[in-house]
């Protein structure tokens, strides 16, 4: 069996290994099966990148780590991936800010990325980089001689070309995600959406989702990303006996609990949120006293100024509803801007009776599958979810919303919180059947079978 080779801006610490979420419970099973290597940033800044990684070795699988050069972190970071690559992708081109300077530095953390794994790969490794950090490594790594399969698969929504075409020299990135032979995405949309690129942008030909770009082929196919269904459910069943959920039950009373769980980013939909949650208590005020809306907003990415201007805005709102609408016995909305375990996450979820999870543009949304899997077969909460989240395409059952409309959301809210329990039953048995297939062990199975059936170099 060929060995795996991971490469992504971040990676897990080998001691927590799937215990810290995201794409390690994914590629879990997969390291330790191909005795892998995983490769990517150490938390670290020093005055030149490490020209070789810092390796260690953990339960069968490797972590090499490298140093970023101190003065390319910020303008790699939060310039180019976060202040240009991540509002593009999310269609937001109103605050893309783009300066020649975050590009040339997001070019040599690439760079130094692909210069310290190349060393390291052997011609028959499977090498799969991820996401939107490193779109310029795989042909980095063409260019210092790897000619073995190598993957790239993207976590975020890819937009349609009239967006995707604002990037000055985009080309070059779209270039580079055409040295792999597989490219993977969340959906169909940004399947096409990135094949329209393709030819738009490039004039290249693609036939049957396959790109033909300077001679070789690369296939671009849909991957959508899943979590741990059945861990994540006992998980949420064990937590909920725990004492935070005791906590949070017993401050709740006979109320209901809206649950709201992301990262503070303007692509989440919290603004409007907000808003569909105090045009709720305005349109149906027999529900004022009866719930308690729960959002558990984690502070992300400070260094960029839009996200400390949405902070700003929300605690505003936040303010404003509360203080419009609380009684002295109840508070409507509790707003947190931290992290909260991921245990605990998981039985507050199944505390609640309606899951809000309204982004703008989300590449998949895994707090939508966490929410679904945490509920109790017997008393299973509703999901409300955005038409604009890639998880969208699978959660079909759940009630599907316009985020841009505060109103229909906070129609969804009433609906949700009056929905009878043989409808919530049938639409939560649905979703979970699908996500118990579906998992994130399954999702870098197909990505690595998929991989390996391209044409050996
Ligand atoms: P994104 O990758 O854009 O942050 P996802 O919904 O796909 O969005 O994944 C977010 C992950 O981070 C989920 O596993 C979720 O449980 C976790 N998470 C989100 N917000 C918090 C928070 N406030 N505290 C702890 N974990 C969080």
């Amino acid at each position: 069996m060929a060995r795996l080779v991971i490469a992504s801006y971040r990676v897990a610490e080998p001691k927590r290994g799937a215990a810290a979420g995201g794409l390690a419970v994914g590629i879990a099973d997969a390291l330790k099966a191909r005795r892998g290597l995983w490769f990517g940033w150490s938390g670290r800044t020093a005055p030149a990148p490490s020209p070789e990684p810092d390796i260690v070795e953990h339960g069968g699988v490797g972590y090499a780590r490298i140093d970023i050069a101190s003065a390319d972190h910020a303008p790699f970071y939060a310039g180019f991936a976060n202040g240009t690559l991540w509002p593009l992708l999310h269609y937001r081109l109103g605050l893309m800010e783009f300066d020649r300077a975050a590009l040339a530095a997001y070019r040599r953390v690439n760079a130094a990325f692909a210069a310290a794994l190349a060393p390291l790969l052997s011609p028959d490794d499977l090498v799969w980089v991820h996401d939107y950090q490193l779109m310029l490594v795989p042909r980095e790594l063409r260019s210092r001689g790897f000619a073995g399969r190598l993957g790239f698969f993207l976590h975020v929504p890819f937009p349609p070309p009239d967006v995707w075409c604002a990037l000055p020299q985009g080309s070059a990135l779209l270039e580079s995600l055409l040295a792999a032979d597989l490219v993977g995405v969340q959906t169909e949309r940004d399947r096409s959406n990135f094949l329209a690129c393709c030819a738009h942008c490039l004039g290249v030909a693609v036939t049957d989702g396959t790109v033909v770009h300077a001679g070789k082929q690369t296939v671009v196919e849909t991957f959508p990303v899943g979590i741990d269904t059945q861990g994540f459910a006992r998980t949420a069943a064990r937590a909920a006996l725990g004492r935070a959920a005791r906590q949070l039950r017993e401050s709740l009373g006979d109320r209901l609990l809206i649950i709201g769980v992301d990262r503070l980013d303007y692509s989440k939909g919290l603004i409007n949120r907000f808003l569909a949650y105090d045009s709720l208590l305005h349109i149906e005020p027999s529900w004022r006293r009866q719930v308690t809306y729960l959002q558990i907003a984690a502070r992300s990415r400070i260094e960029v100024a839009q996200y400390r201007a949405l902070r700003r805005e929300l605690d505003r709102l936040a303010g404003r509803i509360n203080g419009e609408h609380a009684e002295f016995d109840w508070t409507p909305l509790r707003y947190l801007t931290r992290e909260v375990p991921r245990a605990t996450l998981a039985g507050f979820f199944r505390l609640a009776r309606v899951g809000l999870v309204t982004p703008m543009r989300d590449g998949m949304n895994l707090v939508a599958k966490e929410f679904v899997a945490a509920q109790d077969a017997a008393d299973p909460g509703v999901l409300i979810l955005s038409a604009f989240a890639g998880a969208a395409a699978e959660l079909t059952e759940a009630l599907i919303v316009n985020p841009h409309d505060p109103q229909e959301i906070a129609e969804a809210l009433a609906r949700a919180l009056a929905m009878p329990i043989g409808e919530r039953r049938a639409r939560w048995e649905t979703m979970m059947a699908r996500l118990r297939e579906a998992t994130a062990a399954a999702w870098a199975k197909a990505f690595l079978d998929r991989l390996e059936a391209c044409p050996a170099p």
